[in-house]
């Protein structure tokens, strides 16, 4: 945890963003009008708004509502709760989903939440007052048609269904399609509590094709316990691999004979940490990066692989799970230790386009079962995954830069048929 705060204290993810859609618009020759205005997002809201606390006393919270693009659809993209967030996190992860959607052809632009808290410490009732109270100050931008949060770090989809309470009470009836990942009973879809982890794996089963690694015989680490690693640690035990080491924010565990990872998620919920685990080693965030295995999933927080521990992986896959977590610097030692990467706007793709499909549920009034979320999840992915493969070989270059040429060239494409207005 320190070594977490520490590392992602010095690092902007901003920066980050927008050094990493430089290097794309550098390759596309990108029109420096263009480049000017994707480089940018184009709404910021910040927010500070009370809450009454159960002792009685009224805080005063912070948040944020950052919509980067809106070029092919409304702004997409989750609400994050986190003691960490700041404007330029929330900027950097509204033009990742720019290019996340754009990367899996669904109808989006980006956009992204965070409220600075950690909600660990508010009880149920005052988690739902702070929802309310951030869904009503963010509601003069949200809607069906021009913006839709869903869940994120710390969120899930308990959060939603306040969220769409509150825009409906205050519209006067009953908006589903304001929000995504909401519980089935209020219109969520089925599969969308899997889908990030799901896409996940279908993106690792693609690349171990690629590089003929038997998934059967692979070892696996995955940093973060929530709804992404939790869900990818038992989905790829599925395929058949090891999971040998896993984490969350209070620390790691590793076992090289391997996990069972439907009994480290009871002992999580029993004790609130993976840590303790009987038979496995308890071991820092940091080193589950860099255990031996073939598949390392970070499944956290943004800035986890730099150059300072890019060269210690051994992992021959590193399948991001997460928003970010990989710096620049490091992108390069991994490409050059000829570790193949499968960037986050890929790799996490699976959450924003079961959302997609959840919207498109919610607007047709019409609803479909797991098996068709799930093999038109697949679909996408697969296609998503084989289109920046086709692009990384074609160009030499990494599989983030392959998923951001698509990307950016698509959003540009957009953005250059619609003109300028007025
Ligand atoms: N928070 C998720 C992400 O980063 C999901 C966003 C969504 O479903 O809109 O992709």
């Amino acid at each position: 945890m320190t070594t977490e705060r520490a590392t992602r204290g010095t690092i902007n993810p901003w920066e980050v963003a927008q050094q990493q859609f430089d290097l794309a618009a550098d390759r596309l020759n990108l029109d420096a009008g263009l480049r000017r205005v994707l480089r940018e997002p184009r709404r910021e809201l910040i927010v500070h708004f009370p809450v009454k606390m159960d002792d009685g006393s009224v805080q005063v919270f912070t948040g944020y509502r950052v919509q980067h693009n809106l070029g092919r659809g409304p702004a997409k993209g989750g609400i994050r709760y986190h003691q960490g967030v700041t404007l330029d996190e929330v900027k950097a992860l509204a033009m990742w989903m720019t290019w996340k959607c754009a990367v899996v052809g669904i109808p989006y632009g980006g956009g992204k939440g965070g409220v600075i808290v950690d909600p660990k410490q508010l009880s149920q009732r005052e988690l739902e007052g702070l929802t309310r109270r951030y869904a009503t100050e963010i509601s003069i931008i949200i809607g069906p048609e021009r913006d839709i949060p869903a869940p994120d770090v710390n969120t899930n989809s308990q959060t939603m269904a306040w969220i769409m309470d509150t825009y409906s009470m205050h519209v006067g009836y009953t908006v589903p399609g304001v929000v995504t990942g909401k519980p089935i009973a209020l219109g969520g879809s089925e599969g969308r509590n899997e889908a990030t982890a799901r896409g996940t794996v279908y993106c690792i089963v693609e690349a171990a094709r690629h590089l003929n690694l038997d998934l059967s015989k692979a070892t696996v680490a995955v940093q973060g316990f929530g709804n992404a690693g939790s869900i990818a640690a038992r989905l790829i035990g599925e395929e058949g691999s090891t999971v040998v080491a896993v984490s969350d924010s209070t620390g790691g565990i590793h076992d090289p004979s391997g996990l069972d990872i439907a009994k480290v998620v009871a002992w999580k919920a029993e004790h609130g940490t993976v840590q303790g685990f009987p038979g496995a080693t308890d071991v820092s965030n940091a080193t589950v990066l860099e255990v031996d295995c073939d598949i390392l999933i970070p499944a956290a927080l943004e800035n986890q692989i730099t150059e300072r521990n890019a060269g210690k992986i051994k992992a021959k896959i590193v399948a991001e799970a997460a928003n970010g977590p990989t710096t620049p610097e490091a992108d390069a030692i991994l490409f050059a230790n000829g570790v193949f990467q499968i960037p986050d706007i890929l790799c996490n793709a699976g959450g924003v386009t079961v959302s997609y499909f959840e919207w498109v549920q919610d607007l047709n009034r019409d609803f479909w079962d797991e098996a068709e979320v799930n093999s038109k999840l697949k679909g996408i992915m697969v296609k998503a995954f084989k289109d920046c493969l086709a692009m990384s070989l074609r160009e030499n270059v990494n599989m983030r830069t392959a998923a951001y040429l698509l990307a950016v060239q698509r959003v540009a494409d957009a953005t250059a048929m619609r003109g300028l207005y007025p």
